[in-house]
C-alpha cells in the first residue's frame, strides 16, 4: 500500500478521498488554485501545494504542475477524483513515465472509452447490446439524414467526444434533422474541438441504469450492482439511487454480466461505470463507460458496506479485489441528492456567492454528507457549483425516501440560491415515492416541481416578527445594562410609549410587495395581526441563534438568518427572504463626527428624551420618531453633547429635516 498520495482534485471528492486515505494511514497532499487557498480540502490534507490561478486551465488541469507537486512531496500515487484530469489518458501516461501510480484504469482503457463511437464498436464485438443507431465514420450530412430515416424517428444526435449533455439533440421528425445536426456539430466543436456525431434511436421513456464495475490487475472483474440515475434535468443527474426500484434479479444478473464483459473487453483495471438505458420492456442498451469513480458512488457504498476509494487504492497498489462477486449483497436502499448552487426557476442557472449560513442535517448511519465547503466559503464561477451530496440509507426505499425528505428539510443554506427546495419537491412527489422513474420524470412533473414563488405565509411572517422583536428586546436589555440610568423607561421594549398605545408596526418587503404586521405587546408575548387573524406568538433564541417559537400554541424551530436588513426565514426545508423596512434603524451610525441628525423620511416626533446641553453616551436614546407606522428611536452616534434640539413632541417633520445638532465634547458646533 502507498504511504503518501496526491489528490489532483478539489471540493467534496478531494475531501472524501482524504478521509479514506487517513483511515488507512496514508498521508495526503492536496493541490489548490488561488481561489481555493483556504478551502476545506486544503485544510484537511497533511500537506498542500499551490498550482496556480483560479481558472481550472491554469491550475487543476495542468498535468505538469500536478506531477511536479507529486514528485516534490514524495508521493507514490495520484488520485484524480472525477472530472478534471480523471479521464485524461495522456495524464495517466505521464504519471507512469514519472514513476507515479495513476489511481485509475490503464491509459488504453481510458482512450478506448473516450470516444462514444469507438466504445460502441468495442462493445458490439463484446456482444454488449447497443441502442440501434449509427456510430460510423461517415459524417456527410446527407448520409446521416438517410441513416436517421433508417433508424426511425425520434432520433438522438450525440457528440462522439461528448459529455455533460453537450452536443446532444433530440430530433422528432425528418424536416428538423438538418438544423439539429448543424446545432449539435457547432456545440460539439465548441466544447470538445471535435464535431463528429453519432446517431441513436431516441427512447421515449427509458431509465438510466448504470452498473458499478471493479477490476484488478490480476484479471478479476466483478460488479457492485446497479444505480438508477433516471431523475435528470437536461440529461444531467439530479438524484441517484441504489438499487434501481423494481429491479429483478435476473435482469440485474444480465446487466451486471454485460457490464463485466464490457470491462474485460478493454482490459479494465480499477473502478468504472457502465451506463445503460433500460427500456420499458426490460431491454437494455450500452450507452457509455465512465473510466473513473462516479459522483454517485456513495449510494453503492451504502448498500454494499464497501469503501470504493479503499478498493481503488488497494487495486492501484497491485492487490487483488477485496472480495468476490458472491461475497457481495444488496442491503437496504440508498438515495443521493446533489445539492447545487443553482436556480431551478431560471433553468438551473448556476449561482455564486458566499455561504453566509450553512446547517446540515445530523450525520448518522442513515444520513451521510459528502461536502467540500463550510459556512463562510464562496461558491465561485470557476468550478462546478456543487455544495454537497446528501446520501440517505434505510432498510427499504420507502424509508430512504422518508429520510431524504427529512434531511432536505434540515439542510439550510443562505447566501446563494440552491436547488434544495426543488429536490424537496421531487422527494415529496407521489410518483417518485412510488418509484415511477424515467428520464422524463422532471419534465413530466414540471407543474408541481417548480412552484411559483409564494408570498410569505402567516407562519413565516410570525417567525420574522418574533425574531425582530426578540432581538430588539435583547439589544435594549444589553444597552440598558451598559447605561447609567438602567431603569429609564426608554429602555423598555414592551411597547410602552408616551402617546399611549402599546403596539408596534413592522414593515417588510416581500419581493415586490410590502407587508405591515402590527404587534401588540402582551404580558405573555406578542399578538400579531396577520391576514389569517390574530396570533399570539412568543419564544426565545437559543445559544445557536435558532428561534424556538410558539406560534398560537404550535411549537416551531426555525433559523432566521440576518444579513443587513435581509431576513431569511428557514423552516422545514423552505426558506423565504424578507427585507425589514427600517430606514431609521441605522441613523445613529450614519452620521459623521459632530453635525446633525436628520429625518430620512417624513414623520412625527413622538418623544424627546434629552434637552440641549445634555451629555450622552454613545447609543443613548435621544428622540423617538414615528414614520410609516413604525417607531424609531434615534440614538447618540457616540459620546458627546446635544447642542440643540429643533423639534418638540407632536411636531411633524419633513424628509431631511435636521432634528438635533450633536457635538463631541469640546467641539465647536455649527448647525
Ligand atoms: P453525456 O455523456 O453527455 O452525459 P450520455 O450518453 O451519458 O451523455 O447520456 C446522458 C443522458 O441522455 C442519459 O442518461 C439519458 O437520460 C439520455 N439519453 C442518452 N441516450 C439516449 C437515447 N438513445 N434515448 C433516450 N435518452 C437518451
Amino acid at each position: 500500500m502507498f504511504d503518501k498520495i496526491l489528490i489532483a482534485n478539489r471540493g467534496e471528492i478531494a475531501c472524501r478521498i482524504i478521509r479514506t486515505a487517513r483511515r488507512l494511514g496514508i498521508r495526503t497532499v492536496a493541490v489548490y488554485s488561488d481561489a481555493d487557498a483556504g478551502a476545506m480540502h486544503v485544510s484537511m490534507a497533511d500537506e498542500a501545494c499551490r498550482l496556480g490561478p483560479a481558472e481550472a486551465k491554469q491550475s487543476y488541469l495542468r498535468p505538469e504542475l500536478i506531477l511536479e507537486a507529486a514528485l516534490a512531496s514524495g508521493c507514490q500515487a495520484v488520485h484524480p477524483g472525477y472530472g478534471f484530469l480523471s479521464e485524461n489518458a495522456e495524464f495517466a501516461e505521464a504519471c507512469a513515465a514519472a514513476g507515479i501510480v495513476f489511481i485509475g484504469p490503464p491509459a488504453e482503457a481510458i482512450r478506448a472509452m473516450g470516444s462514444k463511437s469507438a466504445a460502441k464498436r468495442i462493445m458490439e464485438n463484446a456482444v454488449v447490446p447497443l441502442v440501434p443507431g449509427y456510430h460510423g465514420e461517415d459524417q456527410d450530412p446527407a448520409f446521416l439524414r438517410e441513416a436517421a430515416g433508417g433508424i426511425g424517428y425520434p432520433v438522438l444526435i450525440k457528440a462522439t467526444a461528448g459529455g455533460g449533455g453537450k452536443g446532444m439533440r433530440v430530433v422528432w421528425e425528418a424536416q428538423a434533422f438538418d438544423d439539429a445536426l448543424a446545432g449539435a456539430k457547432r456545440e460539439a466543436s465548441a466544447s470538445f474541438g471535435d464535431d463528429r456525431v453519432l446517431l441513436e434511436k431516441y427512447l421515449t421513456r427509458p431509465r438510466h441504469v448504470e452498473i458499478q464495475v471493479f477490476a484488478d490487475g490480476l484479471g478479476n472483474a466483478i460488479h457492485l450492482f446497479e444505480r438508477d440515475c433516471s431523475i435528470q434535468r437536461r440529461h444531467q443527474k439530479v438524484l441517484e439511487e441504489a438499487p434501481a426500484p423494481g429491479m429483478k434479479d435476473w435482469l440485474r444478473e444480465r446487466m451486471g454480466g454485460a457490464a463485466v464483459a464490457a470491462a474485460k473487453a478493454i482490459g479494465y483495471v480499477g473502478a468504472g461505470t457502465v451506463e445503460f438505458l433500460l427500456d420499458e420492456d426490460g431491454s437494455f442498451y450500452f450507452m457509455e463507460m465512465n473510466t473513473r469513480l462516479q459522483v454517485e458512488h456513495p449510494v453503492t457504498e451504502m448498500i454494499t458496506g464497501q469503501d470504493l476509494v479503499e478498493w481503488q487504492l488497494k487495486v492501484a497498489a497491485g492487490a487483488p479485489l477485496p472480495c468476490r462477486q458472491e461475497d457481495l449483497a444488496v442491503c437496504g436502499h440508498a438515495i443521493e441528492a446533489r445539492i447545487y448552487a443553482e436556480d431551478p426557476l431560471r433553468d438551473f442557472l448556476p449561482a455564486t456567492g458566499e455561504l453566509t449560513h450553512l446547517r446540515t442535517p445530523q450525520e448518522s448511519a442513515h444520513v451521510r454528507i459528502d461536502t467540500g465547503v463550510r459556512q463562510g466559503d464562496r461558491v465561485s464561477i470557476h468550478y462546478d457549483p456543487m455544495i454537497a451530496k446528501l446520501i440517505v440509507w434505510d432498510t427499504d426505499r420507502a424509508g430512504a425516501v422518508r429520510r431524504l425528505r427529512a434531511a432536505l428539510a434540515d439542510y439550510q443554506v443562505v447566501g446563494v440560491t440552491t436547488n434544495i427546495g426543488f429536490l424537496a419537491q421531487v422527494a415529496a412527489n407521489p410518483a417518485f415515492a412510488a418509484g415511477e422513474l424515467d428520464t422524463g420524470f422532471i419534465e413530466r412533473h414540471r407543474a408541481t416541481l417548480f412552484p411559483e414563488a409564494q408570498p410569505a405565509s402567516d407562519r413565516v411572517l410570525a417567525l420574522a416578527c418574533l425574531d425582530v422583536l426578540l432581538r430588539r428586546s435583547a439589544e435594549a436589555a444589553a444597552a440598558a445594562a451598559a447605561c447609567a440610568d438602567r431603569w429609564s423607561p426608554w429602555h423598555l421594549t414592551t411597547g410602552w410609549q408616551v402617546n399611549g398605545d402599546n403596539h408596534h408596526v413592522l414593515l417588510f418587503r416581500d419581493g415586490e410587495q410590502s407587508v405591515a404586521v402590527t404587534a401588540h405587546y402582551r404580558p405573555d408575548g406578542y399578538q400579531l395581526d396577520l391576514s389569517g387573524g390574530p396570533m399570539l406568538v412568543r419564544g426565545k433564541l437559543d445559544e445557536a441563534g435558532d428561534l424556538l417559537a410558539d406560534l398560537g400554541g404550535m411549537r416551531v424551530k426555525a433559523s432566521v438568518v440576518r444579513h443587513g436588513d435581509d431576513l431569511t426565514i428557514v423552516t422545514h426545508g423552505s426558506s423565504h427572504r424578507l427585507t425589514l423596512h427600517d430606514p431609521l434603524a441605522h441613523l445613529g451610525q450614519q452620521e459623521g463626527a459632530g453635525g446633525s441628525l436628520t429625518a430620512p423620511m417624513p414623520g412625527k416626533i413622538v418623544a424627546l428624551l434629552v434637552e440641549a446641553g445634555a451629555r450622552v453616551e454613545r447609543g443613548a436614546p435621544l428622540l423617538i420618531m414615528e414614520a410609516m407606522k413604525m417607531e424609531h428611536t434615534i440614538t447618540a452616534p457616540r459620546d458627546g453633547v446635544v447642542a440643540e434640539v429643533f423639534y418638540r413632541p407632536g411636531e411633524v417633520v419633513n424628509d431631511g429635516a435636521i432634528l438635533l445638532a450633536f457635538a463631541e465634547e469640546g467641539e465647536r458646533v455649527t448647525t
